[in-house]
């Protein structure tokens, strides 16, 4: 595949074809493609290589999840004949040091991916000067086309003592793990932080300011996951909100919430969402178009309202997810720079899992949704306990569910709770994804013994 033979990459108007703002998942992956296809491409990048899944997100995170999970697996093999007299210590800071060793060694690899590919990399923060030109430590640079993929930043809301909350951002670097924890929030990274901190045995409390967290998920799995959290000792506390924090003389944070209660706690993380990463960019000196969440305003090709400049990833909202941003790096690179016109992104029946504990997964969707887009459907449910927790004896079950339209035997949405659910899930997607009816999934014969297997048994509908 070559360059566009008529495209002015050819003249040398411009330092670069394409400038990258932002080294994330998307940037890198837009990066890398284009330079691959023979565009001249730099990337600027003020803080980490590989953005915030590879340093303060995805990658961290489910490193953490393994650590916060390793206490139960050890209680779970004195079923299995292994006596473990003695209660194992945890060492925060071997956890940190390991960490943030795995994630130098990423830094050091995209930077690989990134130079081999012959992107040039410039450190430091990009701000617009005009629509073709960024200014990065004082020096001017131009590019014919810019492209946005600046990411997010986490959201907290204005209250009293809000400098006393810390975000997921800083719970990556603590340098000492608290006793007690505060988590703020009912989404993804919340769910995900107060899995991890009680399972690395900070006694955790998860507010959430509604009647069940996890909105937008299917109602059964948010049900179902309230109560597998709370038997995991999670103290969850609903319908209400933090007033204040405030400094106790005991080292403590006190916290006063909404509802008249109080309590004290070595940490208040606040995962109440993200925002778009606008501020300090120098948009103002563009007429690049805001939505009214500030969110970037793109169409499906990613353009904004400049003509030469484009935007993807988090920064223009939608579905903040990693693999989201690297399709759409990955194909704004083909959109402007192969000679194919590449198929646009179908955001339709994407897989995600939220990696609290246990697992849960999801494509497609809610029972609820079904019903409300669908004349009848039909939903098939399994909640049983994994075989596993028959000999470890723990309390821990598992849920799958099936969502089909009864009429033309689609499979309109698959969810689960479980172990490994995001490994299961993923498998599935692809069948949902190429359209399996539910006889497909009834043809299809399982692998024994497996949780997974009953993806494929379910054969009552529940009424
Ligand atoms: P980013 O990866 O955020 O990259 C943007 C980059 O731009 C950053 O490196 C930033 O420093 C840089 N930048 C910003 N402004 C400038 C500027 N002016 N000049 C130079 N550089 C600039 N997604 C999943 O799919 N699975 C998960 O398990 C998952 N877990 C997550 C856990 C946490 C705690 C968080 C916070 C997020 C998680 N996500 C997860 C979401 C995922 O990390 C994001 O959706 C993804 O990183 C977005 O990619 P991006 O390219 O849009 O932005
Ligand atoms: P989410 O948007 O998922 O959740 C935000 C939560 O904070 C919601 O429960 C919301 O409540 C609550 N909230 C918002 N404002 C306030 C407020 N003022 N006071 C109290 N509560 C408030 O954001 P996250 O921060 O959890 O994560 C951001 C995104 O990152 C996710 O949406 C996801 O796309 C991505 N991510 C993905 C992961 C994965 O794939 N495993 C893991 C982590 C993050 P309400 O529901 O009432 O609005």
């Amino acid at each position: 595949m070559s360059i566009l033979e008529n495209d002015t990459i050819q003249n040398d108007v411009y330092d670069y074809d394409l400038f990258v703002i932002g080294a994330g998942s998307g940037g890198v992956r837009l990066a890398r493609m284009s330079a691959n296809m023979g565009a001249r491409v730099a990337v600027a990048e003020d803080r980490y290589l590989g953005g915030t899944c590879v340093n303060v997100g995805c990658v961290p995170k489910k490193l953490f999840v393994y650590a916060s999970h390793v206490l139960e697996d050890l209680e779970d093999g004195v079923g299995y004949g292994w006596e473990n007299k003695e209660k194992p210590k945890f060492n925060w800071q071997t956890l940190l040091t390991n960490k943030n060793t795995e994630i130098a060694r990423l830094n050091t690899v995209y930077n690989n991916l990134l130079v081999n590919s012959g992107v040039e990399i410039i450190e430091g923060r990009a701000r617009f000067v005009d629509k073709h030109t960024v200014n990065i430590k004082g020096k001017r640079i131009t590019a014919k086309r810019i492209v946005i993929a600046t990411g997010s930043w986490p959201f907290v809301p204005e209250f009293d003592g809000r400098d006393l909350a810390i975000t997921s951002n800083e719970l990556f670097f603590l340098k000492e793990l608290p006793k007690t924890a505060v988590v703020v929030g009912g989404g993804y990274i919340a769910i995900e932080m107060a899995g991890i901190l009680n399972g690395l045995g900070v006694d955790t409390t998860l507010v959430y300011r509604g009647d069940l967290f996890l909105r937008g998920f299917d109602d059964e799995v948010r049900h179902f996951v309230r109560d597998e959290i709370t038997k995991k000792g999670v103290n969850l506390k609903f319908n209400d909100n933090v007033k204040a924090l405030s400094k106790s003389e005991d080292k403590l944070i006190q916290v006063k919430y909404e509802s008249g209660q109080e309590e004290s706690a070595g940490l208040v993380l606040y995962a109440t969402g993200r925002v778009p990463h606008t501020q300090d960019l120098g948009l103002e000196n563009t007429d690049v178009e805001l939505n009214a969440k500030g969110q970037i305003q793109v169409n499906t090709q990613f353009e904004t309202s400049v003509d030469n400049i484009y935007a993807l990833g988090d920064v223009t909202g939608g579905m903040q997810l990693t693999p989201v941003a690297l399709a759409e790096g990955m194909y704004l690179a083909h959109k402007l720079f192969s000679t194919h016109e590449p198929e646009l992104i179908d955001y339709t029946n994407i897989a995600t899992a939220v990696f609290c504990q246990p697992n849960i997964a999801t494509v497609g969707l809610t029972e609820k949704q079904a019903n409300d887009a669908f004349d009848q459907i039909e939903v098939f449910v399994s909640s049983f306990k994994a075989m596993k927790h028959t000999l470890s004896g723990r309390d821990e079950r598992s849920l799958m569910k099936v969502i089909v339209d009864k009429n033309t035997d689609k499979v309109l949405g698959v969810h689960m709770v479980g172990s490994d659910a995001g490994e299961i899930i993923q498998g599935i997607a692809i069948a949902i994804k190429a359209g399996a009816t539910k006889k497909v999934f009834d043809q299809t014969i399982g692998i024994h013994p497996t949780a997974a297997e009953e993806f494929v048994t379910m054969r009552e509908a529940r009424i």
